[in-house]
């Protein structure tokens, strides 16, 4: 199967000044905020560093949490399903849908939903869904994946959505006000939002000492999807558990400033059971999170809370976007998390990375990226996934530094070759260096000639 090449997508994005300077600009602003709200909490890195061990406690007794919070939930009028897989999600999910005589869903964001690709299973289904999240919604009529988790449709400039609404809702295709496109969707979403027959979302946090769910919304498309509808099914993984009810003010006070530099989030919705005449569904879903928790050196990326400060701040994703991962994650935790689904298949994923950092810098649970991005590229080559010219480079780079008399006639033979080769050579597609770079005059002699003549210098000095 072919493998996602991340550095050939990107690159069409960088040719698209105007999308990707749009992008780089509104992401590196919002990092520029996240730093000014974190900077006016003194305890911030104590909090980070508590939140962090907040999750590394819950995921080490998970079972015992999970329990307790089923046993709650359970005892709240909540339904409890256990899903081990996508295909088991949406299959339960379904099957809930079909007992309801349920036709058309309203849903609010969720990443869990996208990854288990429920929106299309639906659809196959005959089932009728509708994104209640804006930019969700612009990238459903777009025939598009997110492409980043909490802004969706952050790649597309005003004209673009102003495009789309008009050839999908008939509104004016010139107009690419805010305000205007936003009513154009308020209206267009009132009319599907009387009609529906049940309302889903995901969680972002699940308290095992209530048995009840938290979801954080800028837009409340989650309490559309909660509140309106007779019929109202959660969808949340395993990882998702806090202890306690006083464990949620840590992580509500960290997620919004991580994720867009607001010190809270437009909505923080609590659901303790159903509302009178309703009924309420949670599927905790493990889809491969029970195997990452059993990988040594990897299962502290459970501690993830989707808030994307990582995305916002890496050099890589600002400027490629988020579609050119194709892939539900995308950025610095999409390269750690996708190759857990399919190790070929995003296998040139974890090679997307400057090693720059600031991903493990900016997180707000200290999920080690930068640590994982090698952990993966270790195992990629262990099990021989990684790309052919790397390996050959690699081979040849080990032969060469394993022998200090090779690598002084390496540097030799690369300065003479820099030195006499034809310009046109050098500067040609074989050296793929000089698509973004100036090649330097070539030095007069070796670094290790240049250290020796001036040791020598010193000596007679
Ligand atoms: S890895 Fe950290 S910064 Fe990135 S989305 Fe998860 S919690 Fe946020």
């Amino acid at each position: 199967m072919k493998q996602i090449d991340q550095v050939a997508n990107g690159a069409k994005f960088i040719a698209d000044t105007p999308h990707r300077e749009s992008h780089d600009r509104c992401l590196w602003a919002a990092r520029m905020r996240r730093d000014a709200v974190a900077q006016q909490i003194p305890e911030w890195e104590e909090m980070r560093g508590l939140a962090s061990l907040v999750k590394m406690h819950t995921l080490s007794n998970l079972d015992v949490y999970l329990e307790e919070f089923e046993k709650n939930a359970i005892a709240n009028g909540i339904h409890i399903h256990w899903a081990k897989d996508a295909t088991e999600h949406n299959e339960m999910v379904y099957e809930i849908f079909k007992a309801h005589n349920v036709k058309i869903v309203t849903k609010g964001k969720s990443m869990l939903m996208d990854e288990c690709g429920m929106r299309e299973f639906m659809a196959e289904k005959g089932m009728q869904i509708f994104e209640a999240d804006l930019g969700e919604r612009i990238q459903q009529l777009s025939n598009e994946r997110a492409s980043h988790i909490v802004m969706p449709a952050i790649h597309k400039l005003r004209g673009d959505v102003a495009q789309l609404f008009a050839e999908h809702m008939g509104s004016d295709p010139t107009n690419d006000d805010p305000h205007y496109l936003n009513s154009v969707m308020r209206e267009d979403m009132r009319k599907n939002y009387i009609k529906v027959d049940a309302g889903m979302s995901g969680v972002n946090f699940a308290i095992a000492e209530t048995g009840g769910i938290v979801v954080c919304t800028n837009e409340g498309n989650a309490d559309i999807s909660a509140n309106v509808p007779p019929l109202y099914v959660a969808s949340m993984g395993i990882e998702k558990l806090i202890p306690r009810a006083s464990d949620l003010p840590l992580f509500v006070r960290l997620l919004s400033r991580s994720a867009l530099g607001f010190h809270i989030t437009q909505y923080t919705s609590h659901y303790h059971g159903p509302r009178e005449g309703q009924e309420m569904h949670i599927v905790i879903v493990d889809n491969g999170r029970s195997e990452r928790l059993a990988k040594p050196g990897y299962w502290e990326v459970l501690k993830c809370m989707r808030c994307s400060a990582c995305l916002n701040t890496c050099p890589v994703f600002r400027r490629t976007g988020g579609l050119s991962y194709d892939a539900p994650y995308m950025g610095p935790i999409g390269i750690v998390l996708e190759p857990s689904y399919d190790l070929h298949l995003y296998a040139q994923l974890p090679y997307s990375c400057t090693h720059c950092g600031s991903c493990g810098n900016v997180c707000p649970v200290k999920v080690p990226i930068p640590e994982l991005v090698f952990m993966w590229r270790n195992e990629l080559v262990d099990k021989r996934e990684d790309l052919l010219s790397h390996r050959l480079e690699m081979d040849v780079a080990s032969q060469i530094l394993r022998s200090a008399s090779r690598l002084t006639w390496a540097e030799k033979f690369a300065l003479s070759a820099l030195r006499h080769a034809p310009k046109g050579l050098l500067d040609s597609r074989l050296n793929p260096w000089t698509i973004n770079h100036v090649n330097p005059e070539a030095p007069q002699e070796t670094f290790r000639e240049y250290y020796k003549k001036q040791q020598s210098t010193d000596k007679e000095q």
